[in-house]
């Protein structure tokens, strides 16, 4: 899931305030679950809109927005209001709003300030696990991500700083390497402990596909 919190009303309605005719899409996905994009997410969009002197021309939730396919069969619902509106407010990730932008051709504005790949405690609560980091170690750590649990995003460790248990920054939270070293003796992995991993590629973290 990708989490995304609500941005303040106050940035929308600056972003907005040119615009007269404008629409609302949600997202029935990751922004459904986080509380940010969901139909009652859109609803309130839409009372804030209309109390801010818009004219709300429609809503409407989308399963994927960040799915071209599923964004173009849902966007027929409403093809003729999506021609009479100035601008739309997206609540979803960045993805999903740079979607809509290109295949709508309208402005529009978004909703919500994205934050990273998250695992679901219970809703409204949130875990980063993986930065996306497009090398995984995984597979050599026990299972746990020290390029994200680390705050210092140590390929190699512990630091000088733990001790024996607890990390040095997040004293309430073991450090990973702590807990990697449990699980590669767990599994019986313990060859994996004597490699050392080599600098980063920053290449890999230019996601930059298209312009
Ligand atoms: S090493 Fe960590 S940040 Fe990189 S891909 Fe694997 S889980 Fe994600
Ligand atoms: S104590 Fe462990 S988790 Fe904390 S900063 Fe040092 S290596 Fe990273």
């Amino acid at each position: 899931m990708f989490l995304t919190e609500k941005k303040a009303l106050n940035e929308i309605d600056e972003a907005i305030k040119k615009y007269k005719k404008v629409g609302i899409i949600g997202c029935a996905s990751c922004a459904s679950v986080c509380l940010t994009g969901g139909s009652k997410e859109v609803k309130e969009m839409e009372k804030h809109l209309k109390a801010f002197g818009k004219e709300v021309t429609f809503t409407i939730s989308i399963d994927e927005p960040c799915d071209k396919r599923v964004l173009k069969e849902d966007i027929r619902f409403v093809e003729d209001e999506v021609e009479d509106t100035e601008a739309v407010v997206v609540l979803s990730c960045g993805t999903g709003v740079q979607t809509i932008g290109e295949f709508i051709g309208k402005k529009v504005i978004a909703g919500t300030n994205s934050k990273y790949i998250a695992q679901t405690e219970h809703i409204g609560e949130y875990n980063a696990l993986c930065a996306g980091c497009d090398e995984c170690r995984l597979n050599f750590t026990g299972g746990v991500c020290t390029v994200t649990l680390c705050p210092k995003g140590l390929l190699n460790g512990p630091c000088e700083g733990h001790n024996g248990i607890n990390c040095e920054v997040f004293e309430d939270k073991e450090c990973v390497f702590v807990k990697s070293y449990d699980l590669l003796t767990k599994y019986s992995e313990e060859e994996n402990l004597n490699k050392i991993f080599e600098p980063r590629d920053y290449g890999y973290s230019t996601t930059r596909t298209k312009i």
